[in-house]
């Protein structure tokens, strides 16, 4: 019967589909499965009765050996997650398209083989979870583009107000804190009724996405180009003091204005009035007061005949 049993053990050990070996206190490997045998190209007669690092240089020494010796001292399991280290092993993983994944992703255990109390050997067993690692990592990527979604608006790619003012709140908390310049520029197309009723909601929304093009390329990539409501656009200039974005402001009305733009070979003229205002210490208790000292600005520049810009004073 414990023969029987001795042997079924050893039938087991050599089937199972993980990889199953045993290291000593000096990292001989004294057992080597089939699994490890199959993945690696390297047979029991070939690695046993050896440092593992002789037959696998390429091995990461310093992290193995420190793994395997808290194993013999603490006497306590030892775990190695893909997410922590993709591999232990450089062995080639069984799928057809690779999404990215070089090699066989590995989750490895390291177990205290005890007798008496004394730790004898270490085992470490490898699992082959490539499969549920590019399961994972396409989840990550599936979340991080809903992400962009969620803060994206539909129609020009931008940020949307939701987002925008997400960020807004924290350059502007980061003003409080830190100090320095901040400002912020507030457009609204001029008649955009009147181009609707002319041309139709359609060509509305191209010259909306044509116009945001053309302001995504006038200004910085540091600086936050937002969809605030339906024709009101805004940007947020950090370390910018109110002079200066006023010439921003002028650089964004004329690349607006400019040129017509073309829509399926009509040309559709169209201008914007833009109001400025920055972040005066001791003043602007909170951002909402600054977009409400730009949209007064705004107002003033759509009073005094629209296509211009007016700095709030
Ligand atoms: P003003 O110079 O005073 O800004 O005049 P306006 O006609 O642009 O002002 P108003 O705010 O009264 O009108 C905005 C128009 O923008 C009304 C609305 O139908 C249109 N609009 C808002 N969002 C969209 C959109 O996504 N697509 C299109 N095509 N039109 C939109
Ligand atoms: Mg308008
Ligand atoms: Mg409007």
């Amino acid at each position: 019967m414990k023969e029987m049993q001795h042997v079924l053990s050893e039938l087991v050990i050599e089937r199972v589909g993980f990889g199953i070996f045993v290291l000593d206190r000096d990292l001989n490997v004294v057992m080597w499965n089939r699994f490890m045998q199959d993945h690696s190209g390297k047979t029991a007669e070939q690695v046993i009765g050896k440092p593992i690092f002789v037959s696998f240089p390429e091995l990461p020494r310093a992290w193995l050996t420190r793994k395997v010796e808290s194993v013999f001292q603490l006497g306590s399991f030892a775990f190695s997650s893909w997410e922590q280290r993709p591999y232990l092993f450089k062995f080639d993983h069984d799928r057809p398209i690779t999404g990215g994944v070089d090699y066989m992703q590995q989750d490895c255990t390291f177990m205290p083989l005890t007798r008496e109390r004394e730790v004898m050997a270490v085992c470490v067993t490898i699992s082959d979870v490539t499969h549920a690692s590019m399961m994972q990592r396409s989840r990550d990527d599936a979340v991080t583009q809903l992400q962009q979604f969620a803060d994206r608006d539909g129609l020009t790619g931008i940020a949307n107000r939701r987002y925008f003012e997400l960020r807004l709140r924290d350059e502007f908390a980061r003003w409080q804190r830190y100090g320095g310049e901040m400002s912020m520029l507030l457009f609204d197309l001029d008649h955009f009724k009147a181009i609707n009723d002319k041309f139709g909601h359609l060509v509305g929304d191209t010259v909306l996405r044509v116009m945001a093009e053309r302001v995504a390329k006038a200004v910085r990539a540091q600086d936050l180009f937002g969809r605030f409501g339906g024709e009101e656009f805004v940007l947020l200039l950090p370390c910018t003091a109110l002079a200066e974005a006023m010439v921003v402001a002028e650089k964004v009305r004329i690349a607006i204005c400019q040129t017509p733009i073309d829509v399926n070979g009509t040309p559709v003229p169209v201008s914007a009035s833009v109001g400025g205002a920055s972040a005066r210490l001791d003043i602007t208790s909170s951002y909402e007061a600054l977009i409400n000292e730009a949209d007064a600005a705004l107002y003033t520049a759509k009073r005094q005949g629209r296509n211009r810009s007016v700095g709030f004073a």
